[in-house]
This record gives structure tokens, C-alpha cells and sequence, in this order.
């Protein structure tokens, strides 16, 4: 089971948040048959939308992002709830493009450098909380980092990584996010800049040992560091007939006859699952009456 592992500092002067999300990541390059470069673009969002899912409060609570950079994906939506379910999509899984110089895959090239990502936060008021930033790189890690100091006026240190084996499946997918307490001493600070300036991949890391211990040890090595609780995260797709139904009502009766005229089966798709629904000219006619009352 994928998780988000959550702790502090033993000086409790900073909290981390350690997300592995490899057999989410393989499950969502395998629904939307992912390219290479498209998995690690929706890989990165997952492991660290994950993460801010699992600091809100309510069981019902939930965070979309949305991405739209210039470049061949398109848009990339994700909803991940406080409870661990993830979805996603992007509008052109399938783009494959050349490695960049460095040998590492190009995710800003596939996202775009120039844009928009949207965070909203449901949290079950009437109104989402709404958090724009534009995008630095498109590479996700300094998006997000971007996005925290100056929409959440929060000082994080953002680390994504997924990595593919030679078969091309996912081997190890997740990420960091270390925040800062507002009172955090300088020479605390001082010493976490100095570990975060020298901090390797989060893909690095990973391959070297899949133990989270040893995985912070390596991420943060001159502190102690303290795991407070766990949380699950998993791909999730809340999608029904039911609310395909009710999608179908949305239109009214005159659409709901026009698309019963035009066709034997209505088809109803589900962008973030790849689930086809089925409605028959009967099915239609029964939502028609329902319209009508
Ligand atoms: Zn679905």
C-alpha cells in the first residue's frame, strides 16, 4: 500500500512529509497508457497533491489541480481527497519526448514552461479556497515550491522523482515536502539549508533503499527526525451511473431526446478512469420522463 509517512524535526522546527506513490503512479500510466514523460509529469503532481491532501482536516475535504502550461500535454487535472483517493488525467497521455541533454525526461517540455496551475481546496464551504500561481519550469517540484511561498506564503522545499525500470514500468515514485515552523531558530535554519542545498534526488534516494528511514537519513542527514503517523494513498475514481445519470439530466429533456434520436446507445465517458457508460434509447426515455416529472 502507497503512503505518506509525516513527522517533525526533534527540535519540532519543521515538519516533513515523505509520499510513496510508486504502484499508484504504475496504476495510473497503465489506465491512461502513459508516455514515459507524461507518467512522471502525473507522478510528481500525485506524490505532492497527495501530500496536501493529507493535511486537511475533514474526511470530505478535497484539493484539485489543475495544470495548463503551453506545451504538447495539454491540461492535467488531478483531485486527490483527504482520505487518500487520487484520479487524474491529461489530455495527451501518449506524448513521448527526447530526453533532455542531462539524460532525465522532460517533463517541463511536456507540460510547457509558460502557464497557469490552479489549486482549489474544497473544504466543504460553499466556495472552494482558490490559489493561483504561474508556472516557473514545468518541471512540477519548483511549480509547487513557487506556488507554497507565494500563495500560501510558506517556505517548502519541494523533491519529486519517478523513476522507470528498463521494462518501462514505474520502480520507484514520491517525493519530500519539508515546511518550516514560523519561529524556527537561524542557526536551525542555517543547518537545513546547508542539508537542503546538498539534498540529492528524491529518485536517487529512492533507488538506493526503499526503507523511509533510511530514505530521510539521506534526505535530511543532520537531523533527528521523528514519524508521526502514516497516511494511505491510492487511485480512486469516484465515478457511477448514477452520477452519470444525473450528468444526463443536467442537459433537460430536449437534449436528452436529440441524443435519444441520434443513436441506439448514448455513450458517457469517464476522463479520469476511462470508463465507458452505456445508455439505451430506453434508459433515455425513462430520464426524459423524469425531466418532465
Ligand atoms: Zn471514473
Amino acid at each position: 500500500m502507497n503512503h505518506i509517512l509525516r513527522g517533525m524535526d526533534r527540535g519540532q522546527n519543521f515538519r516533513f512529509f515523505l509520499a510513496n506513490t510508486t504502484e499508484l503512479t504504475e496504476e495510473m500510466k497503465a489506465i491512461h497508457q502513459m508516455s514515459e514523460t507524461a507518467t512522471a509529469a502525473l507522478g510528481r503532481t500525485a506524490a505532492i497533491s497527495a501530500i496536501m491532501a493529507s493535511m486537511m482536516k475533514s474526511l470530505k475535504d478535497k484539493i484539485t489541480v489543475q495544470i495548463q502550461g503551453d506545451g504538447p500535454a495539454g491540461r492535467l487535472i488531478l483531485v486527490a481527497s483527504s482520505t487518500g483517493g487520487i484520479k487524474a488525467t491529461v489530455d495527451h497521455p501518449e506524448i513521448e519526448l527526447p530526453l533532455k541533454t542531462n539524460g532525465k525526461l522532460d517533463v517541463g517540455g511536456y507540460i510547457g514552461r509558460e502557464g497557469e496551475m490552479i489549486i482549489l481546496r474544497d473544504l466543504g464551504l460553499k466556495e472552494p479556497y482558490v490559489g493561483r500561481s504561474p508556472l516557473v519550469s514545468g518541471e512540477i517540484a519548483e511549480d509547487f515550491t513557487y506556488y507554497f511561498a507565494t500563495s500560501e506564503q510558506q517556505p517548502s522545499v519541494v523533491n519529486l522523482g519517478v523513476l522507470f525500470d528498463k521494462d518501462g514500468r514505474v520502480e520507484t515514485a514520491g517525493g519530500i515536502l519539508v515546511q518550516t515552523m514560523p519561529d524556527i531558530p537561524e542557526e536551525v535554519l542555517a543547518q537545513l539549508e546547508k542539508d537542503v542545498a546538498s539534498m540529492p534526488t528524491f529518485t536517487e534516494v529512492a533507488q538506493n533503499s526503499e526503507d523511509p528511514t533510511e530514505r530521510l537519513r539521506a534526505l535530511l542527514p543532520s537531523f533527528e527526525l521523528d514519524c508521526m503517523d502514516e497516511m494511505p494513498v491510492f487511485w480512486e475514481c469516484d465515478c457511477s451511473r448514477e452520477r452519470m445519470e444525473q450528468a444526463l439530466l443536467a442537459l433537460g429533456g430536449e437534449e436528452l431526446k436529440t441524443l435519444m434520436d441520434e443513436d441506439e446507445t448514448t455513450e458517457m465517458h469517464c476522463h479520469f478512469c476511462n470508463t465507458n457508460y452505456h445508455f439505451s434509447q430506453e434508459d433515455l426515455l425513462r430520464l426524459i420522463q423524469e425531466v418532465n416529472g
